[in-house]
């Protein structure tokens, strides 16, 4: 037979963990034909392999594409990673269901919470649905390089039904039974599952907390419950963060724990990782998951492959932006800003109100002016992998003082630097500990979100540090975590493996090269407002349901991505 694709001479590294093999792939109707010897075989198109690794399209389990999904057809900046397919609706924040009139409720939970600029969403969101359901048509019916799938979010189902007393009050009887309601019409529609948010840092552009943030948590409960009905659903919670006592710590634990074990339904979160002040921490974590799996429950951490936190630069914020001088100064156009740093006098008056300065949190500010700057975990992102020098150590090295090492380097790029704040995970030898654990995966890009102030290129370092260079995980398993966990959990059907019968979502990479490219400012959002993108390097190429959608990082003008409705959908 002739194929349509044929990938010729890689290193098969199937997404199940199987040692990696050299074969030949063969593609039909966006379907993987076959593997194996196809040297006497025809294609329509051939693609050469040679030294190159060939695995499954990388599946990223927590995304916020909702919104940008209809702006931005090749789902930036996940396409430039080798991911093929992603999840949305995380943390309870989805755009359905929501009529049109009432659109403010949901935008308002996401544009703070999840940094994604409101006047964006207003002229980049063709609103056309009301339910969960007509928001995955409305998906569906457009041109898109990726595949798509999506939880149905507390926020939006608790101010669907309860309006602006979401995010004031408890749910009453009737509001429970609407939203039972609601997530059940969602998970027939296709919903992969039900998301909500319990973190402080998700709050309204008030300070208030996002709509799920006012439930009880029986309401989480018998929300999740409807899952459990079902037979058909996961579960995705932004949780608590305790982490000062252990004992609420305990009861957190124990309260997810119960709910895993008593509902069957699989349960997963992020945000497990490594805090400095409280190094052990995440023990608890990890330990409540293998408890809850020893009872019989369901449960899969969320990790990620590097630290996690903002990118600061002078072209997006920095950690002073707040104080009453530097607010002013920052006004001024970036080559103002410049020559100002280069004399003397402005110079001495910025850094004296930086000395004079007192770290307060403030609620009311963006969340990534509620950490203090600590000059030894702030790192200047002049290459992508590790080992990274800290501004403390460049200070040393010049005899200077921290700050004026950061606004040097700033200025010998011409401001155009981005530097590292890690919020969680500063400390790389726990990260790996996290990745290791059997019941976790690495996803967490948060792609969609935070666009201006944080890039996650979490395949490109695993791949490129901890499996080249560090040479601490395997490549296949680093593959499988990726991959096939994330489709097997999350229930992505024909997904993230490499086997005949499955969709041919195909990532070809470079083991030796593959590695993050820097960061760079872009101001094309639909409002015109200022994005980060960022590429992995050594990816050949990247294929979507059978066709090659990037070739080298560039577009090709496939867009042969699908929606991936949940179980439900297809009885
Ligand atoms: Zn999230």
């Amino acid at each position: 037979m002739a194929f349509d694709l044929i990938i010729r001479g890689g290193t098969i590294v199937d997404g199940a963990g199987m040692p990696g093999h050299r074969a030949d792939i063969g593609v039909s109707d966006g379907i993987i034909a076959e593997i194996g010897d196809l040297s006497g075989e025809a294609a329509t198109e051939t693609m050469d392999a040679d030294g190159h690794v060939v695995a499954p399209g990388f599946i990223d389990g927590h995304t916020h594409m909702d919104a940008q999904v209809f702006w931005d057809d090749i789902g930036s900046n996940s396409c430039w990673h080798g991911v093929t397919s992603v999840v949305m609706g995380n943390c309870g924040f989805t755009l359905g269901p929501c009529a049109e009139q009432d659109k403010d409720l949901v935008l308002h939970n996401l544009e703070r919470a999840e940094d994604i600029p409101r006047q964006a969403m207003i002229e980049g969101i063709p609103w056309s649905w009301e339910t969960y359901g007509e928001y995955l048509d409305a998906v569906d019916a457009l041109a898109k390089g990726l595949n798509y799938a999506g939880f149905v979010g507390h926020s939006a189902l608790r101010t669907h039904a309860m309006g602006e007393r979401a995010m004031e009050e408890e749910a009453t009887e009737e509001d429970l039974e609407v939203m039972k309601g609601q997530l059940a019409d969602s998970l027939r529609a296709g919903a992969l599952g039900f998301s909500t948010s319990r973190t402080s840092s998700h709050r309204l552009p008030s300070g208030k907390p996002v709509a799920s943030r006012l439930a009880s948590w029986g309401e989480v409960e018998a929300l999740t419950a409807v899952m459990a009905d079902l037979g058909a659903g996961i579960f995705q919670i932004a949780r608590e963060n305790v982490i000062e006592d252990p004992e609420e710590r305990r009861a957190e634990h124990d309260q997810i724990k119960n709910l895993a074990v008593k509902s069957g339904v699989p349960v997963t979160f992020g945000g497990t990782w490594y805090k400095r002040p409280h190094p052990e921490a995440w023990r608890t974590q990890f330990r409540m998951v293998d408890e809850t799996i020893a009872a019989g429950g369901k449960m899969m951490i969320q990790a990620t492959s590097a630290w996690n936190g903002s990118l600061r630069s002078f072209e997006t914020a920095t950690p002073y932006d707040f104080i009453s001088v530097w607010k002013e100064f920052r006004k001024k156009p970036l080559e103002d800003q410049e020559k100002g740093l280069r004399d003397p006098k402005m110079r001495a008056k910025l850094i004296d109100a930086v000395k004079n300065h007192v770290h307060k949190p403030d609620p009311k500010l963006p969340n990534l002016y509620q950490r203090a700057v600590d000059w030894d975990w702030v790192f200047p992102y002049d290459h992508t992998l590790p080992p990274f020098r800290s501004i403390s150590d460049v200070a040393k090295e010049r005899g200077v003082e921290p700050i004026d090492a950061f606004i040097d380097l700033a200025l010998e790029h011409n401001l155009k630097l981005f530097f590292i704040q890690p919020s969680f995970n500063d400390d790389q030898d726990y990260v790996l500990a996290h990745i290791r654990h059997p019941h976790s995966v690495v996803t967490f890009s948060d792609s969609g979100a935070h666009v201006a102030t944080t890039c996650s290129p979490i395949h490109g370092h695993l791949l490129g540090h901890w499996v080249r260079d560090a040479q601490a995980i395997p490549l296949e398993i680093a593959i499988r975590k990726i991959t096939l966990d994330i489709a097997s959990f999350w229930g992505l059907e024909g997904r993230g493996w490499l086997h005949e019968g499955y969709h041919a979502d195909i990532c070809v990479f470079d083991p030796e090269t593959i590695a993050p490219t820097l960061p760079v400012l872009f101001h094309d959002l639909p409002s015109g407002a200022p994005r980060i993108k960022q590429k992995t390097d050594g990816i050949k190429a990247t294929i979507v349901n059978g066709e090659v959608f990037m070739r080298d990082n560039e577009h090709t003008g496939a867009l042969a991505g699908r929606v991936m409705r949940g179980p439900l959908a297809h009885n």
